[in-house]
């Protein structure tokens, strides 16, 4: 069985839904040499349902990315691929249900060797020595981290709980269902705290890896140059002094729309209106979250 060499490098961004992951990683794009994979973990799901668009705009089973990448891992594995098995298997890993069992689970070779060969595919079709994903996953971290210790630069992306909430209030047509209009949840309360603490607890976890570096959305929108040099000085990192929008093969996630390629990235600190929120529920958050910190420090 041949395993291609891991020789390029993950950025990988942890967080909640709604937290400016999107924003981070465009920034992040601007380097030589890189890709925006989106939400990548989601290709065992996505590819072979074929519903969805790449963030390159074409209908995912039509790009030429996730079609090289799809191609390698049937030439590695053989007989032995069977994307139904792998999409079961990772959903331990990437289901919040699963995940106070974590540490239980018999992480088998086999899937670490399938995991580098996706990633390396990646980089070698592409051409990019560094992958940016963003699939904010904490247990795809975790797991990660495991297999692939080495490659891998986290950064835990925190945006405040009363602007998460608030975000989760309003109703999000999913951009990369073309064939049918989709929605993002809206979440209950409970469900909002749960995820945002759960994504928070885990997330922490990384920090036992040396490449790990916790990032308040508040501080990197109204501290961007300063929060910015940090990041590259901390992981080596070139990005470019004149941001923009480019291009991405983004699975799921927010893709960059055709009338914003190439335009300037404009990071506002625009703070959050909390408008779909009451008092009451501003107050609970901010008091969960307060709560939260002094326990996690
Ligand atoms: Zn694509």
């Amino acid at each position: 069985m041949l395993v291609i060499e891991m020789d390029c490098k993950i950025i990988y961004i942890v967080g909640d839904g709604r937290s400016g992951s999107t924003l981070l990683e465009n920034v992040l794009r601007n380097q030589n040499n890189t890709i925006n994979v989106g939400e990548c973990f989601r290709f065992w799901e996505r590819y072979y349902r074929n519903e969805t668009i790449c963030g390159c705009n074409k209908l995912i089973g039509n790009c030429e990315l996730w079609t090289g990448v799809d191609a390698n891992l049937r030439n590695t594995f053989g007989d032995d691929y069977d994307s139904k098995k792998v999409e079961q298997s990772i959903k331990k890993f990437t289901t919040y249900k699963y995940q106070k069992h974590f540490n239980e689970f018999e992480v088998s070779e086999q899937l670490k060797d399938l995991i580098i060969t996706f990633y390396s595919s990646i980089a070698h079709i592409s051409g990019a020595n560094i992958i940016i994903d963003s699939s904010k996953s904490p247990g795809w971290a975790i797991l990660l981290s495991r297999f692939i210790p080495e490659n891998v630069l986290f950064i835990h992306l925190e945006r405040e709980l009363a602007s998460v909430a608030d975000s989760w209030k309003k109703k999000v047509v999913l951009p990369e269902y073309v064939l049918s209009q989709r929605y993002m949840p809206v979440k209950s309360d409970l469900n909002i705290i749960r995820t945002w603490t759960r994504v928070k607890v885990m997330g922490r976890r990384l920090k036992e890896t040396n490449n790990y570096i916790f990032l308040r959305y508040e501080d990197l929108v109204n501290n961007f140059e300063a929060v910015i040099n940090h990041v590259q000085l901390k992981y080596g990192l070139e990005i470019f002094s004149e941001l923009k929008w480019r291009g991405s093969h983004s699975i799921a996630g927010n893709p960059v729309r055709d009338q914003m390629l190439g335009k300037d990235i404009i990071i506002t600190d625009k703070k959050s209106k909390l408008e779909r929120l009451n008092k009451k529920q501003v107050m609970l958050f901010r008091l969960w979250e307060w709560g939260c910190n002094l326990f996690l420090r």
